[in-house]
């Protein structure tokens, strides 16, 4: 399928225009002249989830080819799928193309982090890294690969209504007998001893939901991408291509309905923890939950992450920075012999206070010292 692209020039040299987080305006990379963008004064609207969900036809995610011709060098590139913000890999200038799926974003978090700002905060978290292996701090030192995308998520509000039954526990004392030996002879003793006391309950709790985020991305694990969170959705502004230029951006590629289920696994959670405190007493049994979910309502909204994978003893790590908050989630390496390292120093440390008890003052043998030796 043939798109063309939409960009946004430079009004003093023609060079393209990119978004820029530090001013939150365009920003031309050749003169530096800078364009506000015009913040639209729209609603951001929260749709009717049952609506949509019955008029949604059962599109299946499209293997398309996307093919883009550049309009700066004309150069031809082709985006994948679920891609719709991408930039020309010839001279790098920004492509904005067509939505494929029925349900586009009305709204976004536009970037807030830098990617200056967003290496040094990666840096900083690799050196924090306990057990490590050092040869794979300084290998990541050097990584200049971060790339800006604005991924899809789902956003949720439910009333829900759940009605339970369990078991509330009471714990109470009752006095023993017991028989015990005390100077070499056996003797009777009364102790109090706890007991739980289980009775039937039921009963009915309400929880209303605001912007549950679900993220609707396949590209990064979902470990990741539900980590990332929380993210702060009164800052959301209604959508406008100009936030995108010079980023990477995503369509869903987990449906509408799909992501409701997560939604829905995310709320109960609370629902549950709820449902405790309900009951009340000293512990709690659920035996079962009900819940309907009645006004549902979905936003499809996009979140500015920064990301890199790399490979690293031929197994692959990703890492994500919440562009908006900072907070990083990643994987990671552990360093064995650094581990074995740190286990052995804490046992020598151990014998070591031993030896001081002994001794009546501080024994710093030799071996306390040697012992915390980095092995790379
Ligand atoms: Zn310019
Ligand atoms: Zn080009």
């Amino acid at each position: 399928m043939k798109f063309s692209a939409i960009n946004f020039t430079c009004p003093s040299c023609g060079a393209p225009q990119k978004f820029s987080p530090a001013t939150g305006k365009l920003t031309c990379e050749f003169c530096s002249t800078q364009t506000s963008i015009e913040i639209s004064e729209d609603t951001i609207y929260e749709y009717d989830f049952s609506e949509a969900v019955s008029t949604l036809t059962a599109q299946k995610i499209q293997s398309i080819t996307k093919s883009v011709s550049c309009k700066k060098c004309a150069g031809s590139f082709t985006l994948t799928p679920y891609s719709f913000s991408s930039n020309c890999p010839y001279c790098g200038t920004p492509a904005i193309i067509d939505f494929i799926q029925e349900i586009t974003p009305k709204s976004l978090i536009p970037f807030m982090l830098t990617h200056k700002k967003a290496q040094t905060l990666f840096k900083e978290w690799i050196g924090s890294l306990w057990f490590a292996p050092n040869a794979f701090k300084k290998y990541l030192d050097g990584d200049n690969r971060l790339t800006g995308y604005y991924l899809p998520y789902w956003t949720y509000d439910s009333d829900t209504t759940s009605p339970y039954r369990g078991l509330r526990g009471d714990v109470y004392y009752v006095m023993v007998t017991r028989s015990i030996v005390r100077n070499g002879r056996q003797q009777q003793v009364q102790v109090q001893e706890p007991r739980i006391k289980w009775t039937p309950v039921s009963g009915v709790v309400y929880v209303s939901f605001d912007d549950v985020t679900i993220g609707a991305s396949k590209t990064i694990s979902r470990t990741i991408l539900d980590s990332l969170g929380p993210w702060n959705t009164e800052k959301l502004v209604p959508f406008s291509e100009e936030y995108l230029s010079g980023f990477e951006a995503e369509e869903y590629t987990i449906g509408l309905d799909n992501g409701f289920e997560f939604a829905k696994a995310k709320m109960s959670f609370k629902i549950e923890k709820n449902i405790r405190y309900d009951i009340g007493g000293d512990q709690q049994q659920i035996h079962s939950i009900q819940t309907q979910h009645k006004n549902v309502t979905y936003k499809n909204v996009l979140f500015p992450v920064w990301t890199a994978s790399f490979k690293w003893n031929s197994k692959e790590y990703h890492y994500a920075i919440n562009a908006q908050t900072g907070k990083i989630v990643g994987e990671r390496p552990y360093s064995y012999m650094k581990i074995i390292f740190a286990v052995l120093a804490v046992m020598f440390m151990v014998g070591g206070f031993i030896y001081m008890d002994r001794d009546g003052f501080l024994h710093r043998s030799a071996t306390n010292s040697t012992v915390i030796v980095n092995p790379y």
